[in-house]
């Protein structure tokens, strides 16, 4: 940490100044673009397909360098995410995937292990793991509750467990930040549910920030503090889920907005020269 013991926490975790990035091939798949990330929040990025939110994502802990601009992480030296910090910056950052990226031949303990990685040098794996990171990847699936699984091999388990595991996975990195791209976009609608609500828990019980990419606008609704949407790789929309409203989300999407419904009248409140002429008679 840059800051001195004491000193006020600063109200940003993640900043983004100007980020721009450009793809090989010319695609600009984020424009210049201004983001503070705020501690213990829980972001959602929306958008369609391509709107650059796994690229902002993916910005957030160096996966992907900025063609332009500035990504600042309060946690580096010097505050400003360099290639230098990344191996450092990485370990705070917990990264949940689409596809779960589960080494399916192995024990879902050992999985959850991989995320103790973080913490020690990559040859660690070399030798047997420490009682005390097997006892953290046991706190971890027990958290997801997924503890009498831990023996069973990962490509046994559904994808919502898969997607637990992965959960735990980022989770024994003892995080200050948890990236989420799309976790529940390949799961049914019931399960994707019951995921996104225990991610959201354990973010606010650990008062853990986390940034997650979704494309279900209504778990968005229900999960987000806060909601940033991308088209075209520029930020639109960056507010509560309250005040995306239909036409705000239409616009998002690039959708027509939806017709409102003539509100529903009663009698007394129909101008009196109709209220007052008579019913038309059947023949
Ligand atoms: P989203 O996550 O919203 O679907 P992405 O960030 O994945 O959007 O992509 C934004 C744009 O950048 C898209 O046009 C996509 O095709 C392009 N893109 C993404 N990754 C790459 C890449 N590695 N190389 C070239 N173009 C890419």
């Amino acid at each position: 940490m840059t800051s001195p013991p004491n000193a006020p926490s600063p109200d940003w975790l993640m900043q983004l100044r100007d980020v721009r990035v450009a793809y090989p091939g010319g695609i600009e798949a984020l424009a210049p673009t201004r983001l503070d990330v705020a501690p213990g929040e829980f972001l959602v990025l929306l958008g369609a397909s391509g709107a650059g939110k796994s690229t902002l994502l993916r910005c957030l802990n160096g996966l992907v360098r900025p063609s332009a601009g500035e990504v600042r992480a309060n946690n580096v030296p010097g505050g400003v995410l360099t290639s230098r910090h990344l191996r450092e910056h990485r370990r705070h950052c917990g990264m949940v995937f689409q596809q779960h990226h589960l080494i399916g031949r192995q024990t879902v303990l050992a999985n959850v292990l991989m995320g103790c990685l973080a913490q020690h040098h990559p040859l660690r794996t070399l030798w047997p793991w420490s009682r005390r990171d097997q006892i953290r990847a046991l706190e971890g699936l027990e958290r997801v509750g997924l503890l009498d699984k831990a023996l069973a091999r990962a490509d046994t388990l559904s994808g919502g467990q898969q997607q637990r595991v992965g959960i735990a996975r980022a989770l024994v990195q003892s995080p200050t930040l948890l990236l989420a791209d799309e976790p529940v976009a390949s799961l049914d609608p019931a399960t994707a549910e019951s995921v996104m609500s225990l991610l959201h828990r354990i973010c606010k019980n650990d008062r853990l920030t986390a940034v997650v990419s979704l494309h279900q606008v209504d778990l968005a609704r229900r999960y987000a503090d806060r909601i940033v949407g991308l088209r075209g790789g520029r930020i639109v929309f960056d507010g509560p889920p309250e005040a995306l409203t239909a036409l705000r989300e239409a616009e998002l999407y690039g959708v027509p907005a939806p017709q409102r419904a003539a509100p529903e009248m009663s009698l007394q409140e129909l101008p009196c020269s109709i209220a007052a002429s008579p019913l038309p008679l059947s023949p």
